[in-house]
């Protein structure tokens, strides 16, 4: 959902933003990269780091694009202009999703040498939950994600049919994942070009998300996890059908409250923004409102996912955003539920609905 309260936030860029094939400093050492993706979220932005590796100068890469023509050319691009020439060394993702990890096997196979491999850095849990999704249905179609949101509500057959057909949504996106990678930890600390850049792991968006946060430049590549102008989707999917992320999620954005408020954040989507306290804020309260919307929905009327999808999203939703959509109210479902305050009664259609629990 759209931030309403954006002008808290503080844009040291105001509207300039890296163009196609270029890319833009944002702190010493640090390049701002954007990519378009072909969806409702029309871009990921990805981070040049200044580096040195075993004696060599190079480029630390952090998150890769989708694998397509055009990203591939935008990457070809930047090589040829904005690396000084000097390679790059790693590339690092911050998580298993398509747009962060598609391209990483070929860039891994672009820059690697007889002499020396340029690795894939990633969570182990992302690294195999890639892996995995890149070889088989998981989560993002197929029967089992239809026959899942079916259960919640979604009824509408169309829907069905192409949630059904989208059985090779992610490895279209994300057709190969490098064979070897090195596993980054939540308080790893990487030496990138000099500097300490300590990874935070954060849950409840993708399987363990890794954050980078340098204190010496007072730099968060926050990923996913916290974003200025929408927020992060927090989703249940069917290979994990009693998973209650948003507490997950909450619990890992209000740990980020220890970083210092005037971080400079540089998100996935948006743009490089300060204000990373109150940006904090302003998700937590989106949740709370979401929670009371879901339960006073749920009070006079048991209601399913798909019945509150109106309540909760309140505009017109494509098939990629309903499927979304769909796994962020059995979030709040699950959530309100594993907290008492929701029941759930199956009923003779085979819809999952939830009651209010009135204290
Ligand atoms: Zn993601």
């Amino acid at each position: 959902m759209t931030n309403p309260q954006e002008s808290a936030l503080f844009y040291p860029f105001g509207d300039t933003l890296p163009g196609p094939g270029a890319s833009l400093e944002v702190a010493q050492g640090v390049r701002w990269l954007r990519m378009a993706l072909p969806f409702a979220l029309d871009h990921i932005n990805l981070w040049l780091l200044r580096d040195v590796q075993d004696g060599l100068q190079g480029w630390t890469v952090v998150d890769c694009g989708i694998s397509n023509d055009a990203t591939r050319a935008n990457w070809e691009r930047i090589f040829e202009h904005e690396l000084q020439g000097l390679p790059v060394l790693r590339v690092v993702v911050t998580h298993m999703h398509p747009d962060h990890v598609g391209l990483a096997h070929w860039l891994c196979e672009r820059w690697s040498t007889p002499q020396r491999e340029c690795r894939l850095w990633i969570s182990g849990t992302d690294w195999n939950a890639a892996r995995m999704a890149s070889q088989s249905t998981t989560g993002f179609g197929g029967d089992s994600a239809a026959r899942f949101f079916a259960l919640h509500g979604l009824n509408d057959p169309a829907a069905l049919e192409k949630v059904r057909a989208r059985s090779n949504y992610y490895s279209s996106m994300v057709p190969q994942v490098p064979q070897r990678f090195r596993r980054l930890m939540d308080g790893m600390e990487l030496a990138i070009g000099g500097r300490t850049w300590r990874c935070i792991a954060g849950y409840g968006h993708a399987p363990e998300h890794i954050a980078l946060h340098s204190p010496e430049l007072g730099v968060l590549i926050s990923g996913d996890m916290v974003l200025p102008r929408i927020s992060t989707n927090v989703s249940v999917i069917d290979i994990e059908p009693e998973a209650d992320p948003l507490p997950l999620y909450l619990r890992s954005i209000a740990a980020l409250r220890a970083l210092p408020e005037d971080t400079l954040v540089l998100p996935s989507h948006g743009k490089t923004f300060r204000g990373l306290h109150v940006r904090i804020g302003q998700l937590e309260d989106h949740h709370e409102a979401r929670f009371a919307d879901v339960l006073a929905s749920c009070r006079d009327h048991a209601q399913s996912a798909a019945d509150l999808l109106p309540v909760l999203f309140r505009r017109q939703l494509d098939l990629h955003q309903t499927t979304f959509a769909m796994g962020e109210a059995i979030a709040h479902l699950h959530a309100l539920a594993y907290a008492g305050r929701l029941r759930a009664e199956p009923a003779g259609d085979g819809v999952l609905r939830y009651r209010t629990v009135d204290s």
